[in-house]
């Protein structure tokens, strides 16, 4: 997380994560626990499924659907500690 993240910020982040994570869009390194992207289709428009059902407190459907995108593309398919 960066210094200069907002609370709010974080708590959206912590969100998208969990909701990319119940999707079965991301999964934990096995090794060391980063996030790694799954390739997957289906689980990216039921990851916007999720997020559109069950926003994040005090945001639209639309905003949470941009949260997860967001939270998407900070991640790689690679673990940042695996090489
Ligand atoms: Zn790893």
């Amino acid at each position: 997380m960066g210094a200069g993240l907002s609370r709010k910020a974080v708590q959206i982040e912590n969100w998208a994560t969990d909701t990319l994570l119940r999707a079965n869009l991301i999964a934990a390194c096995p090794e060391h626990g980063y996030m790694r992207l799954r390739f997957n289709h289906a689980a990216i428009d039921y990851a916007h499924a999720l997020a559109e059902h069950a926003p994040f407190p005090g945001m639209t459907a639309g905003q949470s659907r941009d949260a997860v995108d967001k939270a998407l593309d900070r991640l790689s398919d690679d673990c940042p500690a695996c090489d």
